[in-house]
């Protein structure tokens, strides 16, 4: 069996010491005689699972006890509306458009209220996070919603907008978990755990109690989308996707294990310091982001000519470096290096990268 390096941008790298034990645990779970994919939700077996993986979340990030945790299912998109069911009381909120993600949002918000886009990077194909220092935000704004970080352009808030005292809610999905974060100073963070924490079909939302003691924002927010039933219900209102809360549950285990936070930070800063550093010198290969707001995970760039950039993605794959092609709307290539990419894996990459230039530059 040869494992691939695997730059996919999502669902994307596991930790292969997790899928190891997943693979051991996969017909009898620690002497009970089932697989966790049969077991009741509802059982204590299971019950102990997902504590764990909430408590071991909880420690990971530092999650004050004032802050629910909720597990869901549905997508990062199916947040973009229960963002807004949730939370826009005021029917009002600011959102900052940095990308497809943060414009989707945005679109789906719109259907429960008023919209106001306070800073784009549009003007620039998203290449850049704008200033978000002194933004007009309405008064009465419920909240201001930023994507943390562009999966798909490669951009990164490296500083949070001043909300000027409104509620900063976060799609993390695709940083989730790669730094340390303060989590008091958001009222939402949410994000679908298959880029960086687990296999697709998880959500997590961590909400300000405060923020939802009184229930949602519309009295017609469908049971299943609304937090305050989620939160009291500790995730399992119904049926939650067990497996995969599971697997995450795992992947907190493994990121305490390399230090934490801080220890994944430093492991990201140096895996994404060899491709830039590589793309900065390169007279082929050019970065397109910003440098200021370079995303330590998403890492797109180009040569100006497609031909060459398909050719790059075909000879990489066929090297055992897969899922390099860009995104549609960017073209060119990404290289998506999360938690679980080993540093191997990009210095390989960058080796690559170095002889391909050599032999068509
Ligand atoms: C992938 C992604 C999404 C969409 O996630 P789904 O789970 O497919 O709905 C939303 N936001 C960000 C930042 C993403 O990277």
């Amino acid at each position: 069996m040869a494992r691939i390096y695997n730059f996919s941008a999502g669902p994307a790298v596991l930790p292969e010491e997790v899928l190891r034990e997943c693979a051991e645990e996969m017909l009898d779970y620690k002497g009970s005689g089932m697989s966790v994919m049969e077991m009741s939700h509802r059982s204590k077996v299971y019950d102990q699972i997902i504590k764990d993986a909430e408590k071991d979340l909880r420690e990971l990030m530092n999650i004050p006890d004032n802050y629910k945790v909720i597990f869901r299912q549905g997508g990062a998109n199916l947040q973009f509306a229960e963002v807004p069911m949730n939370l826009m009381k005021n029917g009002k909120a600011a959102y900052i458009i940095t990308g497809q993600w943060a414009k989707k949002a945005a679109a789906e918000a719109e259907k429960y209220g008023e919209v106001i886009k306070v800073a784009s990077s549009a003007d620039k194909t998203f290449s850049y996070i704008p200033d978000c220092s002194d933004l007009d935000i309405p008064e009465d704004a419920d909240y201001v919603y930023i994507c943390e970080n562009n999966t798909i352009y490669g951009t990164k808030f490296h500083t949070l907008p001043n909300t000027k005292g409104h509620e900063l809610v976060a799609d993390v999905s695709s940083c989730f978990l790669s730094e340390p974060v303060d989590v008091t100073k958001y009222g939402v963070i949410y994000g679908g755990v298959q880029k960086n924490v687990g296999p697709a079909g998880v959500q997590i939302v961590i909400v300000r109690e405060d923020l939802i003691a009184d229930g949602p924002a519309f009295k017609q927010t469908p049971t299943m989308m609304n937090w305050k039933i989620q939160a009291e219900n500790d995730s399992l209102y119904n049926t939650p996707p067990t497996y995969g809360i599971y697997v995450c549950g795992k992947v907190f285990k493994w990121i305490k294990k390399m230090g934490g936070l801080e220890g994944m930070k430093a492991h990201n800063e140096k895996k994404a310091k060899i491709l830039y550093d590589f793309l900065d010198q390169s007279k082929l290969f050019k970065g397109t982001v910003v440098p200021a707001d370079r995303s330590l995970m998403n890492v797109p760039f180009v040569t100006g000519n497609e031909e060459l950039d398909a050719k790059f993605v075909k000879e990489a794959k066929a090297a055992g470096l897969e899922n390099l092609k860009g995104h549609r709307t960017v073209g060119g290539m990404r290289a998506s290096i999360y938690n679980a990419m080993p540093i191997e894996g990009v210095e390989k990459l960058v080796a690559f990268m170095a002889e391909f230039e050599k032999n068509n530059g």
